[in-house]
């Protein structure tokens, strides 16, 4: 077989590659892979996490956009003649195309970050078809990802996230573990999608609605927020005090806001 060319690390596909087998073992045991699960990796490069999980599970499928990283992928893991590559964009990738009758998908990736909170928002809408999801992120973005009520980067990204999933901030990687090293901390996120959804909103798109209002400007109350949405008189029948800073409300309270909005038809 011939030697695959070395390759030049694209900045405009995010690529840091993985080279610390410290780092790559301790991943992989956080996803403990079984045999024949269905996982999806995003982005595997030149095969640093993949093959760690393949050797396990004997099959897998990855999705990578760079075409010239593909012959490279395919020459490193050729042991594995059931991994399944499909050169395509994660953003537009139809994750439900994965599952099998018995069997919902495992996603994971160490994500190119300039993509990772759409590609997120992408696979929180297939949210029902996934098992759990292990991602490698930068570490603000775990953070935000992860953020409880009250801390300061509790937000939109936070609610939208633990609406679908109980989220956990497993552990931080430095720079130095990739090349090229990028200028921040990196975080392992697991991510498990409700089976049993702890409460519900018929329209996923008035939520998001109502989440970006709530969140428009986080220095404000809710009451200024909401101005033109929501009254006082809707804030006492909510049971919310209308005085409060949107990073005060926990997912619950805006699930509530979302089903009062969708009843009264505002
Ligand atoms: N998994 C490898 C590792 O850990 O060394 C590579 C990680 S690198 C941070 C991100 C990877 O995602 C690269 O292989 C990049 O080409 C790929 N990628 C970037 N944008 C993508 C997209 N929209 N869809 C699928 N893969 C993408």
């Amino acid at each position: 077989m011939s030697k695959p060319q070395s390759h030049k690390a694209r900045k405009r596909f995010g690529q840091n590659f993985l080279h610390d087998h410290g780092v790559i073992r301790r991943i992989v045991a956080c996803i403990a892979p079984k045999k024949g699960q269905r996982v999806v990796e995003i982005g595997p490069g030149k095969g640093a996490l993949t093959e760690g999980i393949i050797s396990v599970t004997e099959r897998m499928d990855v999705v990578e956009l760079d075409r010239d990283l593909i012959p490279i992928l395919k020459v490193n893991l050729f042991r594995y003649p059931d991994l399944t590559v499909h050169e395509a964009d994660a953003m537009k990738f139809d994750f439900t195309s994965l599952k099998t009758d018995d069997q919902l998908i495992r996603v994971v990736g160490n994500l190119p970050y300039n993509i990772s909170t759409p590609l997120i928002f992408h696979l929180l809408s297939h949210a029902d078809v996934i098992a759990d999801m292990h991602f490698m992120l930068q570490k603000e973005v775990v953070d935000r990802l992860a953020a409880r009520p009250g801390d300061s980067l509790y937000g939109r990204l936070s609610v939208m996230a633990q609406y679908y999933c109980a989220v956990e901030s497993l552990f931080i990687v430095g720079p130095e573990s990739f090349d090229p090293a990028p200028k921040v901390d990196s975080a392992i996120v697991r991510m498990t999608p409700y089976k049993e959804a702890p409460y519900s909103v018929s329209d996923i798109k008035k939520l998001e609605d109502m989440v970006r209002i709530g969140f428009q400007q986080r220095r404000k109350t809710l009451r200024n927020n909401y101005k033109g949405v929501l009254d006082n008189d809707d804030f006492s029948a909510l049971g919310i005090d209308p005085s409060l800073r949107p990073e005060r409300l926990d997912v619950e309270d805006f699930v509530n806001i979302t089903n009062y909005a969708i009843q009264k038809g505002i």
